[in-house]
């Protein structure tokens, strides 16, 4: 039996809503196959929702997508809004659909596709296969914690002032994440913290090895420094199965694995939430990349990190873990055939626009299915 869902897309501005279109043919290729029913309904968001009501999300769509079995999102943002009041730009819009809708736990793959190993900074050995999660804790830490602010001190001198803060639900919730995620994958997890120079750090590390021994005696649980992460992530990154790590160090440590793999347009992400009593789980699907302006209605832009995306939700949301190897498969098979983008274009490989990607996905899903 199909599975029937309702996915709310918001494909944003720049190249968000031609990505997008690539993943509606795929969606509609799976609902073609008898695997899916999803229905789609459409919003706006960023710039484009400003432009059209004033604010980058209006209440109505915040309503859709809390009520939506998962939210595929393009890219917000580009310099038509650049100089627009702090309260209103296109980011804010992003960052209301993460509070409101209690996105706690931010999931960046890492994977190097082989036939793409070439395009990394690092080493083709050392990348090639690569295949690592990061889980960044997405609502607290320093980004939030109180008192936060600039001050004018009696001396005169200015003083910045952020806190990094951290209870034990906060960090439960996101270790159980990871935790989850390495038993479906090889079983281990580093985790990652400054527990050496910081108390939020130490508490995290009592808190996840506590949790490790209570529920999760199965998957190998190690601690490492966040410097010495960052550091290893370049030496050595396919030592990492899972990484989970805070807010913060997420930030840097998942930008930082980001360019291992060579492309943001390559680069899928999940914000996930906590399970409802219906046993539904808050979710939103996006690429990596921004909305890409200087490329914007050109058909340049790779789809395939939306199209990723949209596999993640497969797996994640809905337990297609079959559809979404499908659509993983059919990617790879593109790469290996030579089709490329602007944007990871080698010597001797096909450039295709953005469409042309799109119907070489569908091609290769005609074939592995046929
Ligand atoms: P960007 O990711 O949009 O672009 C960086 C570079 O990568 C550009 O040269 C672009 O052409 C290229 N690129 C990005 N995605 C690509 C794709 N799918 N295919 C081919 N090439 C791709 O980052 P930026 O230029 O720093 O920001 C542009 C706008 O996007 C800004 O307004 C920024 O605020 C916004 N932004 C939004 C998000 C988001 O929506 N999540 C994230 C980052 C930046």
């Amino acid at each position: 039996m199909s599975l029937s869902k309702n996915i709310l897309f918001l494909p944003g501005d720049g190249i968000g809503p031609e990505v997008m279109t690539q993943v509606r043919r795929v969606m509609a290729w799976f609902n073609a196959s008898g695997a899916t029913a999803f229905e789609i309904e459409d919003g706006l968001v960023g710039g484009s929702a400003y432009d059209a009501h004033g604010t980058p999300l209006h209440d109505d769509t915040m309503k859709l997508a809390l009520d939506a079995d998962a939210v595929l999102l393009g890219a917000v943002g580009g310099p038509k809004w650049d100089n627009l009041d702090f309260s209103v730009k296109p980011e804010r819009g992003l960052l209301r659909l993460r509070k409101e809708m209690e996105l706690f736990a931010n999931l960046r793959p890492a994977l190097v596709f082989e036939a793409l190993a070439e395009a990394s900074s690092l080493k083709t050995d050392l990348v090639a296969g690569l295949d690592i999660m990061i889980v960044r804790e997405l609502t607290g830490g320093v980004y939030f914690g109180q008192p936060r602010g600039i001050e004018t001190l009696p001396n005169g001198e200015r003083r910045g002032i952020n806190t990094q803060v951290y209870d034990t639900h906060e960090i439960i919730r996101v270790a159980r994440v990871a935790f989850d995620l390495a038993r479906a994958r090889d079983s281990r997890v580093c985790s990652v913290e400054k527990g050496n120079v910081m108390e939020s750090g130490l508490l995290w590390r009592e808190e996840v090895t506590k949790l490790g021994e209570s529920d999760y005696a199965d998957v190998a649980l190690s601690h490492m420094y966040a410097d010495n992460c960052a550091m290893q992530l370049v030496r050595r990154p396919k030592q990492f199965d899972v990484i989970l790590t805070d807010n913060l160090f997420g930030d840097l440590l998942s930008d930082c694995a980001a360019m291992l793999t060579g492309s943001l347009g390559m680069l899928p992400s999940a914000s996930l939430g906590a399970k409802d009593a219906n046993g539904k789980i808050p979710a939103m699907y996006e690429p990596v990349h921004g909305s890409a302006p200087d490329i914007a209605g050109q058909d340049k832009a790779n789809p395939l990190a939306t199209i990723l995306s949209f596999s993640m939700m497969l797996r994640y949301s809905f337990d297609l873990g079959a559809e979404a190897d499908l659509l993983d498969g059919a990617v790879n098979d593109v790469l290996n055939e030579g089709f490329r983008t602007g944007d990871i274009m080698q010597p001797g490989k096909t450039l295709v626009g953005t469409t042309g990607m799109g119907d070489a996905v569908l091609a290769a899903l005609d074939r592995r299915a046929g």
